[in-house]
């Protein structure tokens, strides 16, 4: 579609996104709203109809501010809340800016965030950990991927290095589930994911217990190496069930949140052994 040339106009302004496509009705003149949330409706009515694609053109500065019937300034700061949101590049010169044909970090940053303003309970971003990486465990396992595999087994090497801090083991953890997320390739599943990293760390450092870190290290080193197992062997089934049992476990130790399984059962003391953990040989 962005590839298609196109004229699109506003109500008093028309502009060529492309040259010699169809025309777009799109500014009204704007009253109480704010600007920018105007523009946005505005830009998203003309995206869920068609009309505007990733890399069209939208116009300039002063041709917005006509077209909307409103000052310079309230554009530009339109502008800069749809840079912000990753929604548009603006260039230096006279060109108009681009809607971004790459969805960049802003999403994630973004998250982050309302995260770290405590919008969503842990209990939330538990559940979300065990949807999203119980699908990725499984998928991996069943589309296994010798580069993402040598990964892993590079991550599992590294932390069972015993000179380790817990916030360095800590930061290993995360770019292990990380590298399990990514290995799927599908981007949204793995940017959401992102957007949970810090949080995810932070809540594993604050709930830490460091009395019982070596056994808690044990711990977490002999279920990755399980996990890894599970997905070497295309077992998909086990590595979903094992990766939604990591994760409560995880939430219960650092967290002190006991969870429900998706089997019904509650499943997440450190000492539950819904997968049967083996002992350390
Ligand atoms: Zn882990």
């Amino acid at each position: 579609m962005s590839s298609l040339s196109r004229r699109v106009t506003l109500t008093r302004v028309t502009f060529d996104s492309k040259p010699g496509g169809p025309a777009v009705e799109w500014a009204e003149p704007l009253k109480a709203r704010r600007i920018f949330e105007e523009v946005l409706d505005q830009l998203e009515a003309a995206l869920a109809s068609g009309q505007l694609a990733a890399g069209d053109r939208l116009p300039n500065e002063r041709e917005l501010a006509a077209a909307f019937g409103v000052s310079r300034a309230s554009i530009r700061e339109a502008l800069r809340v749809l840079e912000t949101l990753g929604l548009i590049d603006i260039p230096r010169g006279p060109d108009g800016v681009r809607l971004r044909t790459e969805p960049g970090n802003a999403f994630a940053h973004l998250l982050r965030l309302h995260l770290a303003l405590g919008h969503y309970d842990p209990g939330s971003v538990v559940e979300l950990r065990v949807v999203l990486e119980s699908w990725a465990a499984a998928k991996l396992a069943s589309n296994t991927d010798e580069g993402v595999l040598a990964a892993l087994d590079q991550s599992l090497r590294r932390m069972a290095d015993p000179s380790l801090t817990p916030e360095a083991f800590n930061a290993l953890d995360v770019e292990f589930h990380a590298t399990i997320v990514e290995g799927c390739g599908n981007e949204l599943i793995a940017l959401v994911l992102r957007g949970c990293r810090r949080v995810i760390q932070q809540a594993m450092l604050q709930g830490l217990n460091y009395g019982e870190w070596e056994t808690t290290r044990a711990d977490l080193q002999r279920e990755h190496r399980r996990l890894v197992e599970f997905i070497k062997a295309r077992d998909s089934a086990s590595a979903s069930h094992f990766m939604e049992d990591h994760i409560h476990r995880w939430a219960w130790r650092t967290l002190s949140l006991d969870m429900t399984s998706s089997n019904g059962e509650p499943s997440s003391s450190p000492r539950a052994t819904a997968m049967n953990v083996p002992p350390e040989p």
